[in-house]
């Protein structure tokens, strides 16, 4: 079996508990509230780029608590019976802001909640689906690398957001995808690969087979620079295979809500060639990983935003990746 449910024994008693608390809490507010409890969630701003296919457009720019960690493209695909959310969005609140987006449209059932690789920016958002009670998919790689990393980088979220993380929680997969596994949402399938290490060790696309879109998450990034946080070989080779498949558009992790495919991958496998070309050139030509940023890929500045904040730690990670083959 290539993909498994994560058992949990205790579930059900939580969720039983929780509801009690809740009801409670509800009883006691009703009582003392004389208006709603708590302020509606403004809707996040979606785009339909293809029928029931919603996607948020990221902004360029760093996490803050001006803009919610709402960085990177998240989304969401409506199908007869279900609705998968494809990456929840940076903190609880954009998470929250999502959810409201997909109420606004349809009151079906928040079944799946597609984690698609370990950065803050695309899963942090998770929490704020609880209340729906969906599977949290991931690479079956995920849980390792948010044990790994995960505290650290909900540290740094508050660091950067204050109280605007409030609520923001880590949550872990409860479905892992090792190879692939489809989704039934009714009347449409998505179709669910996990990768090689290429952006992360852990990344996952999904293809809309009604509307051959095919969400590439950060296998894709669009106008601003590619973070290499697994593998620049690795990378390449996985957009050698998914470049072969047709889809009438992509949506990258950053960049435009859609972009043709497979034309777009073009910059970023210029830049990720280029990395890959000059980081060996540097290794063999004796120059220290301290410095080689300044001589890799020096044609690409000006080409990326944010080029300046990542390019020197994506030469860092290749360097260590190449300098003992
Ligand atoms: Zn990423």
């Amino acid at each position: 079996m290539q993909n498994r449910r994560l058992p949990s024994p205790t579930g059900e008693l939580l969720i039983s508990i929780r509801l009690s608390i809740y009801a409670a809490a509800a009883a006691v507010a009703g009582l003392l509230a004389t208006g709603p409890v708590h302020a509606e969630t403004a809707p996040l701003p979606v785009t339909e780029i293809a029928p029931g296919v919603f996607v948020h457009n990221g902004v360029h720019e760093e996490a803050t608590a001006a803009n919610d960690d709402a960085i990177a493209n998240v989304g969401f695909v409506i199908g007869d019976n279900a609705v998968a959310v494809i990456d929840p969005g940076g903190s609880f609140r954009e998470g929250a802001a999502l959810r409201a987006a997909i109420r606004a449209r349809t009151d079906r059932r928040i079944g799946y909640v597609i984690l698609t690789h370990v950065h803050p920016d695309h899963i942090f958002g998770a929490a704020a689906f609880g209340p729906d009670h969906p599977d949290f998919v991931g690479h079956a790689k995920l849980p390792g690398a948010l044990a790994q990393r995960g505290k650290y980088y909900l540290r740094r979220l508050r660091e950067a957001l204050g109280a605007a993380a409030d609520a923001t929680e880590l949550v872990a997969p409860t479905v892992l995808v090792s190879d692939r596994l489809e989704l039934d949402l009714g009347g449409r399938r998505l179709a669910l690969q996990a990768h090689e290490p290429a952006h992360t060790d852990n990344d996952l696309t999904v293809f809309d087979e009604n509307t051959r879109t095919f969400w590439l998450a950060d296998l894709l990034f669009v106008d601003r620079i590619p973070v290499i946080d697994g593998s620049v070989v690795g990378w390449l080779k996985e957009l050698h295979q998914l470049t072969r498949i047709p889809a009438d558009r992509a949506v990258p992790g950053h960049g435009p809500v859609w972009v043709p495919w497979p034309a777009a991958a073009d910059p970023e496998r210029r830049y990720l060639e280029a990395v890959e070309r000059d980081t060996r050139a540097a290794i063999r030509a004796g120059i220290g990983i301290a410095d080689a940023y300044r001589e890799v890929a020096k044609s690409e500045r000006g080409r990326w935003l944010l080029f300046d904040e990542y390019h020197p730690r994506n030469v860092t990670a290749s360097y260590k990746e190449l300098e003992w083959e």
